[in-house]
């Protein structure tokens, strides 16, 4: 594998001793400084020489004997004179004569000797003072030009006005401990696990080198927001004892054209001068799917894209740069990033499961001072599907609370009422809803969360409220998903497409109205039948066939019908027959269980929020209830 192959910023941010950019402009603008000044009195130099007739010693001679001379001027080294044929001429094209003095010749004696024969000497200039003045002025030239020059290399590379391209300004950002270790990072232990060669590596390259293994240059950290990734990162460089570099791959993203790749070659020169260290690029997808965007102003992110992978192929790696970046949309980057050599490797940082949100809980409330009845596990619970960031969140917006209730410990109640606020979003108190509309929330939930619930291959459903929030929703069903699914079988989104439409069956069923409250169920059904029937060949009528194409995988994938009129409207018909069927099957289900439906509706409009197991408490229930029923019979 030759990834260096073509690659002129190869031997750059290594380069032993190499010069940063300051040193290089410096020596550039003194280097121009010189050639100018050289220039300059060349130019002078000739200019002056032009304005006499040059003339030779014995000339001067033999014009002083014959007594032409009317004006001389003496200086030690030359004697600039007139004659008389010139001085007759016009001023404006009267021209001097210039002859060399030679050295052995005595100024004083020549000037007796001129005014004896009738000249005016008009300035004798004896002594030798001009190389120093000449020294001198050549300095005081070279300092301006210097000045000059510097000033505006500066002004082209960097911390100039106009916001400087590239150098200084780029929010590089370099801790030189962080401070984090894995202590703070709870569970993710399969990640912690795969950066423990990293650490060690960066501990000691050399037990790698000598064997002739070549360490991973870069590695991807991928999931969700706030699942931790930048702590991990940190936590790295904690551990490893390496200072930090940071970057978010948004800052690349900048008006001017060159700025990201400048910034890209700051960064890893900066780094390079300290290795071994680690960088951290977050939000990588910032700048790793700029190629092949259909939006223009990419140049800039293609050029930085460019210069990424020019850095991650050019530094070497026994020196101890590890590169981390950091995304939640690993499918859109491009390939080129993937590619064995850059970010090969990958991590996955998970969302944490319940061992995983206790010891996130744990881990944030060490310093906080708890009361008695704290049930941690008891929150780790109810916060299913809760990443790292909202539990370090909840903590906090707890002990606030209970500062401002004027207590002195965070008490149990403190850290539910935060839930609602931090993660299902605050409660709307003054949202009053007539009864009617309570029953008919509470009906269209336990409609999505019933038929989830009696459909096998559904997500398991965590919670059910009809406490409206301040996202807008009178209430909410939510699901825990087992793991990040990357594969959904055709089962599981049918069932996922019965769910979303129990709502409205319920309101159907139970009522006979329809309401605007499904309109978001509606949307996300339409759209999930859609991608079934147009891109995942899940259809009947369509087959295999892909009538719809996602233009660009590395932008948000959004897909767009590529086909005839006729098999448009096909796939339209088709969807509408899906989205009919699956709505006749949640309303079915929801009519054959229809009193369990009564008993779930009426237990959550007197709680207002359940949980999944209550919720499954009474589908089994019903469940054993029939089957003891068959029995019998
Ligand atoms: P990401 O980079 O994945 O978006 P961050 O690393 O910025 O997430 O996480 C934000 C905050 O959430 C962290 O500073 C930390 O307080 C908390 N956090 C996230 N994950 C964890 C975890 N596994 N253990 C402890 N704290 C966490
Ligand atoms: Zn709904």
């Amino acid at each position: 594998m030759d990834q260096n192959r073509n690659n002129p910023s190869q031997n750059g941010p290594n380069k032993p001793g190499g010069e940063g950019q300051k040193p290089n402009n410096r020596w550039v603008a003194l280097l121009i400084a010189v050639a100018i000044v050289l220039a300059i009195s060349g130019i002078f130099n000739a200019v002056r020489s032009s304005q006499y007739t040059q003339t030779t010693w014995s000339d001067f001679r033999s014009a002083m004997n014959a007594g032409q001379i009317v004006e001389a001027e003496l200086q030690y080294d030359r004697i600039i004179y007139l004659t008389k044929e010139e001085a007759a001429k016009d001023p404006a094209v009267q021209k001097a004569c210039f002859t060399g003095l030679p050295s052995s010749y005595n100024l004083m004696e020549l000037a007796d000797e001129l005014i004896a024969r009738g000249a005016t000497v008009d300035r004798l200039i004896v002594e030798d003072n001009s190389t120093i003045m000449m020294i001198l002025s050549y300095v005081m030239m070279l300092g301006v030009a210097f000045l000059f020059m510097n000033m505006l290399t500066k002004r082209m590379s960097g911390d100039g006005m106009m916001g400087g391209f590239g150098k200084s300004k780029a929010k590089v950002y370099m801790e030189k401990s962080t401070g984090v270790t894995f202590r703070d990072v709870a569970g993710q232990d399969e990640a912690k696990e795969s950066l423990q060669e990293i650490i060690d590596f960066l501990h000691n390259p050399g037990k790698y080198t000598d064997i002739g293994a070549k360490l991973p240059k870069g590695a991807l950290l991928v999931g969700s927001p706030g699942t931790g990734k930048t702590l991990i990162a940190k936590a790295v460089a904690g551990e490893a004892n390496v200072p930090f570099f940071s970057i978010s791959g948004s800052d690349f993203v900048e008006m001017f054209v060159g700025m990201g790749a400048s910034r890209v070659r700051d960064l890893f020169q900066q780094a390079a001068k300290v290795a071994p260290c680690i960088i951290f690029i977050d939000e990588i997808d910032a700048v790793g799917r700029s190629r092949d965007s259909r939006y223009g102003g990419n140049s800039e992110q293609e050029q930085t894209l460019n210069q990424l992978l020019s850095e991650i192929d050019g530094f070497d790696s026994t020196k101890g740069i590890v590169c981390l970046a950091a995304t939640n949309r690993p499918e859109i980057l491009d390939k080129a990033l993937l590619r064995p050599g850059r970010f090969d490797r990958r991590i996955i940082v998970d969302r944490p499961n319940l061992q995983g949100r206790l010891d996130t809980l744990k881990v944030h409330t060490r310093k906080i001072k708890l009361a008695e009845d704290v049930d941690l596990r008891k929150i780790a619970q109810t916060t299913a599907g809760a990443v790292g960031a909202d539990l370090a969140n909840l903590v906090n917006e707890a002990a606030l609370r209970a500062v401002r209730k004027g207590r002195k410990l965070v008490t149990q109640e403190d850290l539910l009422v935060s839930f609602e606020t931090v993660i299902a979003g605050t409660e709307k108190k003054n949202t009053v809803l007539t009864d009617m509309e309570k029953r008919l929330v509470a009906y269209h939930e336990v409609g999505h969360a019933l038929v989830s619930a009696l459909m096998k291959k559904s997500q398991p459903v965590s919670k059910i409220t009809i406490v409206p929030h301040t996202t807008g929703a009178l209430g909410y069903t939510m699901y825990t998903p087992e793991e990040e699914k990357f594969l959904s079988t055709n089962e599981e989104l049918l069932a996922d497409l019965c769910g979303l439409l129990g709502g409205r069956a319920a309101e159907q069923v139970v009522f006979g109205v329809k309401t605007t409250g499904a309109s978001n169920d509606i949307q996300r059904a339409t759209a999930l039948a859609k991608n079934m029937i147009s891109l995942y060949g899940m259809s009947e009528e369509l087959g295999l066939m892909a009538p719809a194409v996602v233009s660009n995988q590395y932008l948000e994938g959004q897909a767009h019908m590529d086909c005839s009129q006729e098999t448009a409207a096909k796939v339209d018909a088709a969807v509408q027959k899906l989205l009919d069927k699956c709505y006749a099957d949640s309303k079915q289900l929801l009519l054959d269980n229809r009193s369990l439906l009564d008993e779930i509706s009426e237990y959550l409009l007197a709680k207002e929020t359940i949980t999944g197991e209550e919720l499954m408490a009474y589908v089994n229930a019903d469940k054993q209830q029939a089957e003891e029923a068959t029995e019998e019979a």
